[in-house]
Formats: structure tokens, sequence, C-alpha cells
């Protein structure tokens, strides 16, 4: 029996409509396959929010993302002396639809997947070894508190200038990140590494105590916890060891965009931030390319990939995003590459394109 769902989605500027485009197809054809039904409704924002309406986020989109059962995203923004965007104060400029959705929405963790394809080896950046080994990690991390939402100050003490951030984590905030990072695990190979800086921190002691309550609600899934500075070197020495990575804001940030770059492919790299229960919205982790924007030449893989984790983390459909995920691992096997990932014998292919080949596999 087939389900109904209801996602909003968010072309927005640059390469965003066309990759969006591509997504879209994707999940058409995973509609038509398992008999479900899915209503899409197209909201405003960024840059085309505010040709239109004079804001980057308006407050009747964020009310029609948040009765959706999903959000899929392009990306926003522009260039900076181009767009006429960016002569406008910084709350009113592209990006800052960004930050209000994700606020408006309550998302509290933010998935990073980092997978190396064995098609797309030769790019990655670490020694032939640790590329032959391969690695498929996710990063787990909290996004709506610590360091960059404590409270913060620049003052004069005793005539020098001193500023003081402050790290703050209350357990009910780093349980939630933790049961995400369990439920993730246990879609994937049921390990989970806590990082913290436990040797110096207190709120890193708090992080490892509940993270330790929480596994015992999960006596399937090991825990194991890591040194942040050790996890660093850790991505790069060996990242096959990593399955899902749960850390917090700040120390995701960071080692995200580390496991991020391992890969050597910016536009195959998916994302997903969660809220309570199952919402969900979905991105590619890269922005919106406007450089190549219009040309049909954008890479929609990491788009596509977000919807497979939208079927995944919000739909509970395992089954359809093993499949969209299977497609485009064979898309790649049979050597078909966007302009970003091509390489010498290989059939280069247009945006369009590539999505067309993934919906013909699955
Ligand atoms: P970017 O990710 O848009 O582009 C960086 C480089 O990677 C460019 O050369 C681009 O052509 C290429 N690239 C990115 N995605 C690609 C894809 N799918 N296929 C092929 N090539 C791809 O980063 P940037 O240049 O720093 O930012 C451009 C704009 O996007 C800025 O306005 C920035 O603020 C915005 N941005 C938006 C988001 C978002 O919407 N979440 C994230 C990052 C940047």
């Amino acid at each position: 029996m087939g389900e109904r769902k209801k996602i909003v989605t968010i072309p927005g500027d640059g390469i965003g409509p066309e990759i969006v485009r591509e997504a879209r197809k994707v999940l058409d054809k995973v509609c038509e396959k398992y008999g479900h039904t899915f209503h899409y409704e197209d909201i405003l924002m960024g840059g085309c929010s505010i040709d239109a309406y004079g804001v980057p986020l308006t407050e009747e989109a964020l009310a029609t993302a948040k009765a959706a059962d999903a959000v899929l995203l392009g990306a926003v923004g522009g260039i900076v002396g181009r767009d006429s965007w960016y002569e406008l104060p910084p709350n009113l400029r592209p990006e800052a639809g960004l930050l209000a959705i994700r606020k408006g929405l309550g998302l509290f963790a933010n998935l990073r997947p980092a997978k190396l394809y064995s098609e797309l080896k030769e790019a990655c950046p670490l020694r032939e070894a640790s590329a032959d080994a391969g690695f498929d990690l996710v990063v787990v991390r909290e996004l709506t508190g610590g360091l960059y939402f404590g409270d913060r100050k620049t003052e004069e003490v005793d005539g020098v200038l001193t500023a003081t951030d402050t790290l703050v984590y209350n357990e009910n905030e780093i349980r939630r990140i933790a049961v995400k990072a369990f439920e993730t695990a246990r879609k994937r190979r049921k390990k989970v590494t806590s990082v913290d800086k436990a040797n110096v921190l207190d709120s890193s002691r708090l992080w490892r105590k509940v993270t330790a309550e929480v596994a015992k609600d999960y006596p399937d899934v090991e825990l194991s916890d890591m040194l942040v500075d050790n996890c660093a070197m850790q991505l790069v020495k060996d990242p096959s060891q990593f399955d899902v990575i749960l850390t917090e804001n700040m120390f995701g940030d960071i080692l995200s965009d580390e496991a991020s770059m391992i890969t050597g492919s910016i536009g195959m790299l998916p994302s997903a931030s969660l809220a309570e229960g199952s919402f969900g919205l979905y991105e590619p982790s890269h922005g919106a390319a406007p450089d190549i924007a219009g040309k049909n030449l954008a890479n929609p893989l990491a788009t596509i990939l977000s919807a497979a984790m939208l079927l995944r983390y919000s739909f509970d459909m395992d089954a359809e995003a093993d499949a969209v995920e299977a497609a485009v691992a064979q898309v790649l096997k049979e050597g078909y590459r966007t302009g970003d990932i091509f390489s010498e014998g290989c059939t280069k292919v247009s945006c369009s394109e590539m999505g067309d080949l993934v919906c013909e596999r699955i």
C-alpha cells in the first residue's frame, strides 16, 4: 500500500532550480515504482524571494514549510558585487533565509554523510591506501547549542580588551542529539563514535555521561568515545573506521567540513537537518554555484542523494532510499559524469541527463 506525503521544495537561486528539478524527477520515479503519492509545493527563499517580496523568507513560506512532511532545498545566494541582494543589510540577504528556516523549523541535528565512491577515488586527497580502503561515514552535529549560541561579550578588564564566549549544553539538548545519532546508526552499520574534549571541558564530560546513558537504550549499537583532536587526525589517517560521528556544534562544524574534503567531490555530498520527530530539511552540502547556473552543467547527485536521505529519515522508506543510492552508484560505475567529477575515459553528461540516467536505474 503506497503512502501519501507532502514535500515542500525550495529551488532557490543559482543552480538550485536545476538540481531540485532532477531530484523531483527521481522522487517521482520512486512514487511510480513503489506506489506512493508525493504532493509538492514550491516556496521561494533566498535571492528570488528578495526579488519577489523584499525578504529572503516570508512568514507564509515558513508556515508552508512547517506544514509539510519534509523539505527539499536546492541552494540560495548569488555573487557579491554582481547581485544587488548583497547591498541589503545582512539580515535581509539571501543566506539569512537559511538561518531563518533552520530556526523556524526547529532543526537541531545536522547529518552530513561523507562517502567515497570507488569510481571517484582519484578525487580523494588521502594516501592511496586510505582511498582504496574507502569510507562511508556520517557526522551528526548538534546545531542549536554550544559555543555558537552561548552568551558572548568583549569588554575592557583592567585596561585590557577581553573577549568571552560561553559553551553551554544541558542534558536534554545532549540527549536528543544522541538519540538521533543512535537512530541513524541503526539505519547504518550500528557504530557511534562520540567526539568531545572531555579531558578539558565540563560540557564534554556531561556529553559523555548522557551519551553513555542513551546508549543503554540501544544495546545493538556500539558506542565509543574519542577526543576531538584525535578524531581530526583519524579522519585523515583511516576514515574507514567511522560509521556515525556524534558531536557538538563547533566540533561538528569543523569535522563535517574535514570529512567532506576527504571525498574530494563537492557535487556528491548530501545533508539533512532534523527536528524532533521525523521532520527534516534536506539539501546538498554545496552552494548555489552561480558561476555555472542556468547552463545545465551542475551535478545533481548531491541533491538526489539528499532526496534519498529524505526518504530514509523522514519517511522511513529504507528500500526506496537504497534504490536511489544504488542507482547513483550504478550510474557512476557505468562511467557517466558531470563536468565537476569528469575524468578521462568517462562519458560527460549534463545535469538533466544525469537525472534521467538515475531514474532509468531505479
Ligand atoms: P558553491 O558550493 O556554490 O561553489 C563552489 C564551487 O563548486 C564553484 O566553482 C561551483 O561551480 C562548484 N559547484 C558547487 N556545486 C556544484 C555542483 N552541484 N555541480 C558542479 N559544480 C558545483 O560555493 P560558493 O561559490 O562559495 O558560494 C556560491 C553562493 O552560494 C554564495 O552566494 C553562497 O553564499 C551560497 N551558498 C549557499 C549555500 C546554501 O544554500 N546552503 C551553501 C554555501 C554557499
